[in-house]
């Protein structure tokens, strides 16, 4: 076998992610003819223009699913009051079924006041602390949308995760935390590593599933996986030369792993995808209508 044979199969994010919303749309639908369109309020303070972009994208992908769409617009002025008060707004409209509050927030707003502000029953980020509870009680409730799309891409894919070695590189709330307790309650044995983890690359070498959500450009070498392995490549990284790497050294890993997602193309295009489906099933929830 060469250096360079690809035996993983390319999971293909874009592709999954156009299933997964066009089952979404086909839920907008039914709600939307029994009077329960699902509706999406997005706060977006300032002008960062990757929030922009953001933004704009969320925005025509929930139009693009029959989603009714409120977009708050606040110059980086907007004091904290202002904010929160948007915030309530949409939680007190019964039309408005998932809210999101576009981070980082310019300097001086509080932004975890922000996300504690939005109802626990519209909060499509998953961000909010009685979400973060619900999902390590097992409760139904809303989960961050990139550790959603992962599981989504798992099962879309027919790859086993009950009873599998799990590793998962990377402990933040956004990420790494929510797809551990997401793995355990599939029945994964999970092992969680950070920077301070000693001998990394060995306990990569006992998962069946790894998953990468560091930050650091192509930080998995082939000789990290067993061969076989499920490796999602969460990491976006801009180089030096402008393209986007992940965090997996993607041709020495495709040689070795069983099925691997490139980047871009892979966990990116989920997470908006899973936006829109944790708002059409609260609205389906409100309407008791079963979702997919
Ligand atoms: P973060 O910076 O909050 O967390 C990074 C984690 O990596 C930390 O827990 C840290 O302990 C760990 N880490 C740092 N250096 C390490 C090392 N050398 N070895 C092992 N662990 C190390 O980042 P985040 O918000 O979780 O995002 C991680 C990556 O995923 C980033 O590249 C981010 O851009 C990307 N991301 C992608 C999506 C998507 O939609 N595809 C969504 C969110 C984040």
């Amino acid at each position: 076998m060469g250096a360079t044979e690809v035996t993983a199969r390319i999971l293909d994010g874009k592709a999954t992610a156009k299933a997964v919303r066009a089952d979404v749309r086909a839920l907008a639908e039914r709600l939307t003819a029994a009077g329960h369109r699902p509706g999406l309020g997005v706060v977006l303070v300032g002008d960062d223009p990757a929030s922009q972009v953001y933004v704009r994208n969320k925005d025509r992908a929930a139009e693009e699913a029959g989603f009714r769409v409120e977009t708050r617009k606040l110059p980086a002025t907007t004091s904290q009051a202002e904010l929160l008060a948007e915030i309530e707004a949409f939680n007190a409209d019964a039309g408005i079924h998932g809210i999101l509050v576009q981070l980082p927030l310019p300097s001086g707003l509080d932004e975890r006041a922000a996300v504690r502000a939005i109802s626990p029953d519209k909060d499509a980020d998953g961000l909010h602390p009685e979400s973060v509870a619900r999902l390590v009680m097992g409760e139904s409730g809303f989960v961050p949308c990139t550790p959603a799309g992962c599981i989504e891409l798992l099962d879309r894919h027919g790859i086993e995760i009950e009873g599998r070695r799990a590793v998962v590189i990377g402990r933040s709330m956004l990420v790494g935390k929510p797809l551990a307790q997401l793995l355990l309650a599939r029945n994964a044995t999970v092992t969680m590593c950070h920077s301070r983890t000693t001998d990394l690359p060995a306990v990569c070498r006992e998962a069946d599933i790894l998953v990468a959500a560091v930050g650091r450009r192509e930080l998995v070498r082939g000789d990290w996986v067993k061969p076989g392995a499920a490796v999602l490549d969460v990491g976006i990284n801009r180089g030096e030369d402008k393209k986007l790497k992940g965090d997996v050294a993607f041709d020495e890993v495709a040689a070795v792993a069983g099925a691997l997602t490139p980047v871009p193309g892979g966990v990116g295009p989920m997470t908006i995808a899973m936006l829109l489906s944790n708002t059409a099933l609260a609205a389906s929830r409100l309407a008791g209508i079963e979702g997919h």
